[in-house]
Order: structure tokens, then C-alpha cells, then sequence
């Protein structure tokens, strides 16, 4: 059910970012695992796939997400410190990384494209705007980026040289610099990392490690990964202000002309959506705190 390509994409090297890498290392279960874990005693019988995605979905929109968790992936990963530091913030993994101290640090540095050379955004505090910074400006920064880079590398080498040790040899290099590690997590927390991680909102950097790993789910573990972009990724929530005005809303929509669209959403999830819409109606207060 589902995988066939796993054992092309495994080992294989995705590029990320200039110098960066993702390689799926290894994977526990698929799938099948999610529903044979659901289904506890059941097994896999005779159940058909129709009904396997079925029960993945409900387990997905429901958040059943235990049997999510039976899949394990080990991912080779390479990319700049400054990415590793937020990728780093996802707990729920486990993670061994490569060690300046051991090992002496490799002479590879992130530098930013000209496409990514933007202004500070005024909206978002913490992010780029979509404005490109003028083109002379531009190859200026990526040139004196790429110099203080060099010097950096090469002090750290000279202190090498003079008999320092790695540990300390190391401290002055900047975040731009590659480290790698392997991480290993399950299923239900990729999800959530992804979800994070392919917001707009995250950095671009770390957001084409986040479209790396999802094309890779995409492709070996086809049914759970439609789900999450369904029920996860491309959901949202509503607070109860919000559905107070959702209120205002659907007491203008002829739910009959929804549900005759069958296209739309199964019987079992047009009945969830009626009973949503219940639930708004009938228990949303007419006038709320928040508003
Ligand atoms: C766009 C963006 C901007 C961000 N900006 C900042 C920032 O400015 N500064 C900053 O410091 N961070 C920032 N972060 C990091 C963010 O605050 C989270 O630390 C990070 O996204 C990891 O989320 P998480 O804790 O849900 O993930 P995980 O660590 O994977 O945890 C998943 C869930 O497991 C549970 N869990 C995990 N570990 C524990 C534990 N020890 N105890 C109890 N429950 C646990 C929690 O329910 C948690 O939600 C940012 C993240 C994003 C996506």
C-alpha cells in the first residue's frame, strides 16, 4: 500500500539551500502501519485501500494521532547553523549532530541568493518582505558576506595550525557555516514540525528543508500525507469570536445547496460539517466577550 517508491528516494541526496543536503536514511513502517495499528487486532485482512484511507482520514481529522506515531524516520541532514538552531526548537525528535570539537569544521558557509536579498518586512517583525534589495547593493553584501566568511574560516584554520584546540578554534565562526546531524522522528511529529515549518511565516531557509521532507512524504507515504494537508496543513482554527461572525455567516448560506455537492466532502464528512454548523449556530452565544 502506497510506498513503491520508498526504496528509490532512500539514500538518495535532496539539495537544499546552496551546499545543504536531506537524505532519508531509513523508515519504520508505512502506510499500513497506521492502520494496523488502529486497528490493533484486525490486522491488515482483507480491508481494501479504499477503506484504509478512509480510517487514516478519520483518524487524521479526528486527532487519533497516536497510530500516526508507529512510523519512524531517520533523515541525514546538512545545513547551516542558523537553520539548525530553529530546527532544532522541534523537541520531539532525537538527534545526534557532527562535532567541532571531534571533527574539524567544514569550510562550507551559506550565502543567500540575490532572490533572497530583501528588505526588512513591515508587517512581519521577524521576516523578509517580497521587496528586492537594488542589484548593485545586492552583489555588494553577497561579496563582503563571502569575504568575511573566507577570513573567518581561515583565522580558524590558523589557529588549528598554531596547536589550538578545535573546541575553541571553532567559537568565532559564524552562523552561516554547515553543520550535519541525524534526526530520527515519528510520523505525528514530522506533521506537526511541517506544519510549522512550511507556514509562509517560517524562514525561507529552513522552509525548503520542510519542502523537501514533504515531497518526500508525498511520495512513500501518499495516503497519510494527503490527509495532513488536508485536515492539518491547509486547516484552520477559528476562535470564538471569529465564529460568532462564521455565525452571522452561515445564517446566510442555503446548507442544502452544500450538501448536494457531493464533489465536496464525503457523506461521513458532510454530516461533521452539518453538525459543526449545528454546534455554531446553536451554541455560539449571540453576544460574545471577545467582540
Ligand atoms: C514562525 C516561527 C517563529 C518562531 N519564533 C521564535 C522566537 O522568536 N523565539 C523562540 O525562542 N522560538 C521561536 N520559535 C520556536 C517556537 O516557539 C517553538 O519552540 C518551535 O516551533 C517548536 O514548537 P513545539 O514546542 O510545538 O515543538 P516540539 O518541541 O516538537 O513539541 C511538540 C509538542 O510536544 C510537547 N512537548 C515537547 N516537549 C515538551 C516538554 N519538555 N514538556 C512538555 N511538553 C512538551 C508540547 O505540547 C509541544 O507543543 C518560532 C517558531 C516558528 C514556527
Amino acid at each position: 500500500m502506497g510506498n513503491k517508491h520508498t526504496q528509490e528516494i532512500i539514500g538518495k541526496e535532496f539539495q537544499c539551500l546552496d551546499k545543504g543536503f536531506i537524505r532519508l536514511i531509513e523508515i519504520m513502517g508505512n502506510d499500513s502501519s497506521i492502520v494496523q495499528a488502529a486497528r490493533v487486532s484486525y490486522g491488515k485482512g482483507t480491508k481494501s485501500i479504499r477503506e484504509d484511507r478512509s480510517l487514516i482520514r478519520y483518524l487524521m481529522r479526528h486527532s487519533h494521532t497516536s497510530p500516526f506515531e508507529m512510523v519512524e524516520l531517520k533523515f541525514h541532514i546538512r545545513l547551516p547553523i542558523f537553520v539548525a538552531r530553529q530546527w532544532i526548537r522541534h523537541r520531539t525528535a532525537n538527534v545526534n549532530e557532527y562535532s567541532g570539537r571531534y571533527s574539524e569544521m567544514t569550510s562550507d558557509f551559506y550565502l543567500p541568493g540575490k532572490n533572497q536579498l530583501r528588505t526588512q518586512s513591515t508587517i512581519n517583525k521577524q521576516g523578509r518582505s517580497d521587496d528586492l534589495i537594488d542589484e548593485s547593493l545586492s552583489n555588494e553584501v553577497i561579496k563582503s558576506m563571502e569575504t568575511s566568511q573566507k577570513n573567518s574560516y581561515d583565522e580558524y584554520i590558523q589557529y588549528i595550525n598554531q596547536g589550538i584546540a578545535r573546541e575553541i578554534a571553532r567559537i568565532n565562526l559564524p552562523l552561516s557555516s554547515y553543520t550535519e546531524w541525524y534526526w530520527k522522528i515519528d510520523l505525528h511529529n514530522l506533521f506537526r514540525f511541517l506544519k510549522l515549518r512550511l507556514d509562509v511565516h517560517a524562514q525561507y531557509e529552513i522552509r525548503v528543508y520542510a519542502e523537501t521532507i514533504a515531497n518526500i512524504l508525498k511520495q512513500i507515504l501518499p495516503i497519510s500525507f494527503e490527509a495532513f494537508e488536508d485536515y492539518m496543513l491547509n486547516s484552520i482554527t477559528f476562535s470564538s469570536s471569529e465564529l460568532y461572525l462564521l455565525k452571522e455567516v452561515f445564517n446566510k448560506v442555503n446548507l442544502k445547496l452544500i450538501s448536494d455537492d457531493e464533489n465536496i466532502l464525503s457523506n461521513t464528512e458532510l454530516n461533521e460539517f452539518i453538525q459543526k454548523v449545528t454546534f455554531i449556530n446553536e451554541n455560539i452565544l449571540n453576544k460574545n466577550k471577545g467582540i
